[in-house]
Protein backbone atom coordinates (compact mmCIF):
# COMPACT_ATOMS: atom_id res chain seq x y z
CA UNK A 1 0.00 0.00 0.00
CA UNK A 2 1.23 3.53 -0.81
CA UNK A 3 0.45 6.16 2.16
CA UNK A 4 -1.73 9.45 1.51
CA UNK A 5 0.09 12.46 0.87
CA UNK A 6 2.13 13.94 3.32
CA UNK A 7 4.68 17.09 3.58
CA UNK A 8 7.73 16.34 5.22
CA UNK A 9 10.30 18.54 7.38
CA UNK A 10 13.22 17.82 9.91
CA UNK A 11 13.79 18.98 12.95
CA UNK A 12 17.50 20.35 14.07
CA UNK A 13 16.47 20.51 17.90
CA UNK A 14 13.41 19.75 20.21
CA UNK A 15 12.29 23.25 20.63
CA UNK A 16 12.18 23.28 16.88
CA UNK A 17 10.65 19.86 16.58
CA UNK A 18 7.70 21.34 18.92
CA UNK A 19 7.39 24.00 16.73
CA UNK A 20 6.86 22.69 13.49
CA UNK A 21 4.59 20.26 14.99
CA UNK A 22 2.63 23.17 16.57
CA UNK A 23 1.91 24.32 13.24
CA UNK A 24 -0.38 22.38 11.76
CA UNK A 25 -3.44 20.46 13.58
CA UNK A 26 -2.39 17.18 11.97
CA UNK A 27 1.33 16.70 11.98
CA UNK A 28 2.89 13.88 13.68
CA UNK A 29 6.41 13.08 15.12
CA UNK A 30 7.98 10.37 13.01
CA UNK A 31 11.46 8.65 15.04
CA UNK A 32 12.71 5.16 13.46
CA UNK A 33 9.47 5.19 11.25
CA UNK A 34 9.08 1.83 12.06
CA UNK A 35 5.81 1.92 13.73
CA UNK A 36 4.79 4.74 11.68
CA UNK A 37 4.99 3.75 8.03
CA UNK A 38 3.48 0.33 8.25
CA UNK A 39 0.06 2.27 9.93
CA UNK A 40 0.38 5.39 7.52
CA UNK A 41 0.68 2.34 4.35
CA UNK A 42 -2.47 1.14 5.60
CA UNK A 43 -3.63 4.46 5.87
CA UNK A 44 -4.62 3.87 9.28
CA UNK A 45 -2.82 7.19 10.13
CA UNK A 46 -3.04 10.00 7.56
CA UNK A 47 -0.97 13.00 8.92
CA UNK A 48 -0.42 16.20 6.66
CA UNK A 49 2.87 16.52 7.82
CA UNK A 50 5.79 14.54 9.09
CA UNK A 51 8.38 16.16 11.49
CA UNK A 52 11.30 13.82 11.28
CA UNK A 53 13.07 14.14 14.95
CA UNK A 54 15.32 11.29 13.68
CA UNK A 55 18.34 12.90 13.69
CA UNK A 56 18.48 14.82 17.21
CA UNK A 57 21.60 13.20 18.19
CA UNK A 58 21.06 15.35 21.35
CA UNK A 59 18.54 12.97 22.53
CA UNK A 60 19.94 9.71 21.78
CA UNK A 61 22.57 7.81 24.45
CA UNK A 62 22.41 6.85 28.14
CA UNK A 63 23.38 8.56 30.75
CA UNK A 64 24.12 8.20 34.56
CA UNK A 65 21.89 9.88 36.41
CA UNK A 66 22.92 8.76 40.42
CA UNK A 67 20.63 6.41 41.38
CA UNK A 68 19.09 6.40 37.92
CA UNK A 69 19.97 5.83 34.15
CA UNK A 70 18.83 8.53 31.54
CA UNK A 71 17.59 6.83 28.39
CA UNK A 72 17.57 9.73 25.11
CA UNK A 73 14.05 8.94 23.50
CA UNK A 74 15.98 8.91 20.67
CA UNK A 75 18.03 5.66 21.47
CA UNK A 76 17.28 2.95 19.02
CA UNK A 77 16.82 -0.65 20.02
CA UNK A 78 20.42 -1.76 18.88
CA UNK A 79 22.18 0.93 20.59
CA UNK A 80 19.77 0.02 24.19
CA UNK A 81 20.79 -3.62 23.51
CA UNK A 82 24.95 -3.23 23.53
CA UNK A 83 24.68 -0.17 26.26
CA UNK A 84 27.40 -0.93 28.84
CA UNK A 85 25.76 1.50 31.61
CA UNK A 86 22.52 -0.21 31.44
CA UNK A 87 24.29 -3.78 30.76
CA UNK A 88 26.19 -2.98 34.03
CA UNK A 89 22.78 -1.42 36.03
CA UNK A 90 19.81 -2.26 34.83
CA UNK A 91 20.12 -5.08 32.35
CA UNK A 92 16.70 -5.92 31.80
CA UNK A 93 16.17 -2.83 29.03
CA UNK A 94 19.47 -3.98 26.88
CA UNK A 95 17.79 -7.78 27.46
CA UNK A 96 14.38 -6.81 26.33
CA UNK A 97 15.66 -4.30 23.12
CA UNK A 98 17.76 -7.38 22.11
CA UNK A 99 14.06 -9.37 21.56
CA UNK A 100 12.21 -6.70 19.54
CA UNK A 101 12.02 -7.81 15.56
CA UNK A 102 14.72 -8.43 13.48
CA UNK A 103 18.42 -6.21 13.15
CA UNK A 104 16.65 -3.84 10.91
CA UNK A 105 13.67 -2.96 13.23
CA UNK A 106 16.40 -2.63 15.85
CA UNK A 107 18.49 -0.61 14.13
CA UNK A 108 16.33 2.07 13.41
CA UNK A 109 13.07 1.60 16.10
CA UNK A 110 13.76 3.94 18.98
CA UNK A 111 12.88 3.35 22.63
CA UNK A 112 10.54 6.63 22.43
CA UNK A 113 8.63 5.61 19.88
CA UNK A 114 8.41 2.51 21.23
CA UNK A 115 6.96 3.67 24.32
CA UNK A 116 4.91 6.98 22.81
CA UNK A 117 3.41 4.49 20.13
CA UNK A 118 1.11 2.91 23.46
CA UNK A 119 0.82 -0.83 21.21
CA UNK A 120 0.27 -3.23 24.23
CA UNK A 121 2.10 -6.08 22.30
CA UNK A 122 5.34 -4.37 22.22
CA UNK A 123 8.42 -5.50 24.53
CA UNK A 124 9.65 -2.27 25.95
CA UNK A 125 6.35 -0.81 27.77
CA UNK A 126 5.84 -3.54 29.80
CA UNK A 127 9.60 -3.87 31.09
CA UNK A 128 9.62 0.37 32.30
CA UNK A 129 6.38 -0.03 33.92
CA UNK A 130 8.27 -3.03 36.14
CA UNK A 131 10.85 -0.79 36.44
CA UNK A 132 8.88 1.79 37.82
CA UNK A 133 10.63 4.04 34.87
CA UNK A 134 9.96 8.33 35.05
CA UNK A 135 8.83 9.63 31.09
CA UNK A 136 9.93 13.08 30.45
CA UNK A 137 7.67 14.58 28.24
CA UNK A 138 8.15 18.47 26.69
CA UNK A 139 5.30 20.45 25.65
CA UNK A 140 5.56 24.23 24.59
CA UNK A 141 4.83 25.13 28.46
CA UNK A 142 8.16 23.12 29.32
CA UNK A 143 8.62 19.29 30.74
CA UNK A 144 6.34 17.14 33.15
CA UNK A 145 7.27 14.06 34.83
CA UNK A 146 5.14 11.09 34.27
CA UNK A 147 5.38 7.89 35.87
CA UNK A 148 5.09 4.79 33.83
CA UNK A 149 2.20 3.24 35.40
CA UNK A 150 0.29 6.59 34.72
CA UNK A 151 1.74 6.83 31.02
CA UNK A 152 0.23 4.06 29.09
CA UNK A 153 -3.93 5.11 28.81
CA UNK A 154 -5.12 2.52 26.30
CA UNK A 155 -4.46 0.92 22.72
CA UNK A 156 -2.17 2.96 20.99
CA UNK A 157 -3.05 5.66 23.94
CA UNK A 158 -0.21 7.59 26.10
CA UNK A 159 0.20 10.17 28.45
CA UNK A 160 1.70 11.87 25.30
CA UNK A 161 -0.28 15.18 24.05
CA UNK A 162 -0.61 15.87 20.11
CA UNK A 163 1.47 19.01 20.88
CA UNK A 164 4.42 17.23 22.68
CA UNK A 165 7.59 15.60 22.61
CA UNK A 166 8.91 12.23 24.92
CA UNK A 167 12.79 13.13 25.48
CA UNK A 168 13.71 10.86 28.26
CA UNK A 169 13.04 7.88 29.80
CA UNK A 170 14.46 7.20 33.28
CA UNK A 171 15.02 4.01 35.20
CA UNK A 172 15.72 2.70 38.24
CA UNK A 173 19.41 1.15 39.02
CA UNK A 174 18.37 -2.53 39.78
CA UNK A 175 21.63 -2.95 42.40
CA UNK A 176 23.18 -6.30 43.15
CA UNK A 177 19.91 -7.79 45.26
CA UNK A 178 17.43 -7.48 42.21
CA UNK A 179 16.59 -10.75 40.20
CA UNK A 180 14.92 -9.85 36.49
CA UNK A 181 13.43 -11.73 33.49
CA UNK A 182 12.26 -11.14 30.58
CA UNK A 183 10.65 -14.06 28.43
CA UNK A 184 8.73 -13.21 25.18
CA UNK A 185 6.45 -16.59 23.52
CA UNK A 186 6.07 -15.51 20.46
CA UNK A 187 5.29 -18.06 16.71
CA UNK A 188 8.55 -16.52 15.14
CA UNK A 189 11.86 -15.28 16.01
CA UNK A 190 11.10 -12.05 14.80
CA UNK A 191 7.68 -11.54 15.97
CA UNK A 192 5.83 -9.74 18.65
CA UNK A 193 4.92 -11.47 21.97
CA UNK A 194 2.12 -13.49 21.31
CA UNK A 195 2.54 -13.16 25.57
CA UNK A 196 5.37 -11.47 27.47
CA UNK A 197 6.47 -11.66 31.15
CA UNK A 198 8.57 -9.14 33.05
CA UNK A 199 9.79 -10.02 36.63
CA UNK A 200 11.95 -7.79 38.49
CA UNK A 201 12.60 -9.31 42.33
CA UNK A 202 13.93 -7.50 45.02
CA UNK A 203 15.51 -10.25 47.62
CA UNK A 204 17.27 -10.29 51.01
CA UNK A 205 19.27 -13.45 51.97
CA UNK A 206 16.67 -15.45 49.52
CA UNK A 207 13.68 -13.72 50.89
CA UNK A 208 11.36 -12.05 48.03
CA UNK A 209 11.02 -8.12 49.88
CA UNK A 210 9.78 -6.65 46.53
CA UNK A 211 7.98 -7.97 43.31
CA UNK A 212 7.08 -6.10 40.20
CA UNK A 213 5.58 -8.26 37.64
CA UNK A 214 3.94 -7.55 34.19
CA UNK A 215 3.02 -8.43 31.26
CA UNK A 216 2.33 -7.87 27.33
CA UNK A 217 -0.24 -7.87 25.24
CA UNK A 218 -2.89 -9.14 28.08
CA UNK A 219 -5.12 -6.27 27.93
CA UNK A 220 -5.26 -2.84 25.85
CA UNK A 221 -2.47 -1.60 27.96
CA UNK A 222 0.90 -3.07 29.69
CA UNK A 223 -0.53 -4.69 32.98
CA UNK A 224 1.00 -5.35 36.87
CA UNK A 225 0.09 -8.58 38.05
CA UNK A 226 -0.83 -7.46 41.51
CA UNK A 227 -1.98 -10.98 43.05
CA UNK A 228 1.39 -12.36 41.80
CA UNK A 229 3.44 -9.85 43.03
CA UNK A 230 1.73 -9.95 46.51
CA UNK A 231 2.40 -13.50 46.33
CA UNK A 232 5.53 -13.66 45.85
CA UNK A 233 5.98 -10.85 48.62
CA UNK A 234 4.22 -13.56 50.81
CA UNK A 235 6.42 -16.26 49.97
CA UNK A 236 4.19 -18.27 47.81
CA UNK A 237 6.29 -20.10 44.47
CA UNK A 238 7.13 -19.21 41.50
CA UNK A 239 4.33 -21.84 40.47
CA UNK A 240 1.38 -20.64 43.20
CA UNK A 241 2.29 -17.25 42.45
CA UNK A 242 2.31 -17.61 38.49
CA UNK A 243 -1.38 -19.73 38.73
CA UNK A 244 -3.23 -16.59 39.40
CA UNK A 245 -1.43 -13.97 36.87
CA UNK A 246 -4.26 -14.11 34.53
CA UNK A 247 -6.64 -13.00 36.89
CA UNK A 248 -8.54 -9.60 36.30
CA UNK A 249 -6.89 -9.08 32.99
CA UNK A 250 -8.77 -9.31 29.16
CA UNK A 251 -6.30 -10.80 26.84
CA UNK A 252 -7.31 -9.73 22.89
CA UNK A 253 -8.40 -12.91 20.89
CA UNK A 254 -6.62 -12.90 17.70
CA UNK A 255 -5.48 -15.14 14.63
CA UNK A 256 -1.95 -15.32 16.61
CA UNK A 257 -3.57 -16.92 20.08
CA UNK A 258 -7.36 -16.99 21.68
CA UNK A 259 -7.38 -14.80 25.11
CA UNK A 260 -8.07 -18.33 26.99
CA UNK A 261 -4.75 -19.25 25.48
CA UNK A 262 -3.32 -15.91 26.26
CA UNK A 263 -4.30 -16.67 29.77
CA UNK A 264 -2.56 -20.15 30.23
CA UNK A 265 0.24 -18.42 28.21
CA UNK A 266 0.97 -16.12 31.28
CA UNK A 267 0.45 -18.71 33.53
CA UNK A 268 3.58 -21.08 31.53
CA UNK A 269 5.38 -17.87 30.78
CA UNK A 270 4.96 -15.82 34.00
CA UNK A 271 6.17 -19.37 36.20
CA UNK A 272 9.18 -19.29 34.17
CA UNK A 273 10.34 -15.76 34.49
CA UNK A 274 9.82 -15.76 38.18
CA UNK A 275 12.17 -18.82 38.54
CA UNK A 276 14.47 -16.92 35.88
CA UNK A 277 14.42 -13.78 37.74
CA UNK A 278 14.66 -16.24 41.72
CA UNK A 279 17.79 -17.94 39.67
CA UNK A 280 19.47 -14.82 38.61
P1 LIG B 1 7.86 5.70 14.85
O1 LIG B 1 7.30 4.63 13.97
O2 LIG B 1 8.68 6.75 14.20
O3 LIG B 1 6.70 6.42 15.68
C1 LIG B 1 5.71 5.67 16.34
C2 LIG B 1 4.73 6.63 17.02
O4 LIG B 1 5.35 7.29 18.12
C3 LIG B 1 4.24 7.76 16.10
O5 LIG B 1 2.91 8.06 16.47
C4 LIG B 1 5.15 8.93 16.43
O6 LIG B 1 4.51 10.18 16.19
C5 LIG B 1 5.39 8.71 17.91
N1 LIG B 1 6.70 9.13 18.41
C6 LIG B 1 7.90 8.65 18.02
N2 LIG B 1 8.87 9.19 18.78
C7 LIG B 1 8.28 10.04 19.63
C8 LIG B 1 8.75 10.89 20.68
N3 LIG B 1 10.05 10.95 21.00
N4 LIG B 1 7.86 11.61 21.36
C9 LIG B 1 6.53 11.55 21.08
N5 LIG B 1 6.01 10.76 20.11
C10 LIG B 1 6.88 10.01 19.40
N6 LIG B 1 8.26 -3.79 18.69
C11 LIG B 1 8.37 -4.57 19.78
O7 LIG B 1 8.26 -4.07 20.90
N7 LIG B 1 8.61 -5.92 19.68
C12 LIG B 1 8.75 -6.54 18.47
O8 LIG B 1 9.01 -7.75 18.44
C13 LIG B 1 8.62 -5.75 17.30
N8 LIG B 1 8.73 -6.29 16.08
C14 LIG B 1 8.63 -5.51 14.97
C15 LIG B 1 8.74 -6.12 13.72
C16 LIG B 1 8.59 -5.35 12.58
C17 LIG B 1 8.72 -6.02 11.23
C18 LIG B 1 8.38 -3.94 12.68
C19 LIG B 1 8.25 -3.09 11.45
C20 LIG B 1 8.28 -3.33 13.93
C21 LIG B 1 8.40 -4.12 15.08
N9 LIG B 1 8.29 -3.55 16.34
C22 LIG B 1 8.38 -4.34 17.46
C23 LIG B 1 8.04 -2.11 16.52
C24 LIG B 1 9.38 -1.36 16.59
O9 LIG B 1 9.98 -1.60 17.84
C25 LIG B 1 9.18 0.16 16.42
O10 LIG B 1 10.41 0.67 16.05
C26 LIG B 1 8.72 0.94 17.61
O11 LIG B 1 7.56 0.40 18.13
C27 LIG B 1 8.43 2.38 17.23
O12 LIG B 1 9.61 3.11 17.25
P2 LIG B 1 9.95 4.10 16.08
O13 LIG B 1 11.12 4.88 16.52
O14 LIG B 1 10.08 3.32 14.82
O15 LIG B 1 8.65 5.04 16.06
Amino acid sequence: MIPARFDYEVADSPEHALELLGSREDAKLIAGGHSLVPAMKLRVARPALLVDIGRLDGLAGVRDAGEQLAIGALTRHAALARDPLLQEHCPIVSHAAGLIGDPQVRHRGTIGGSLAHGDPASDLPAVVLALGAEMVVRGKGGERVVPAADFFRGVFETAVGPGELLTEIRVPKLGTFAGWSYLKFRRRAQDWATVGVVAVLGRDNGDVKSAAVALVNMGGTPLRAAGTEAALVGGSSAADAAAGIADGTQPPSDPGASSEFRAHLARVVGRRAIEEALAR
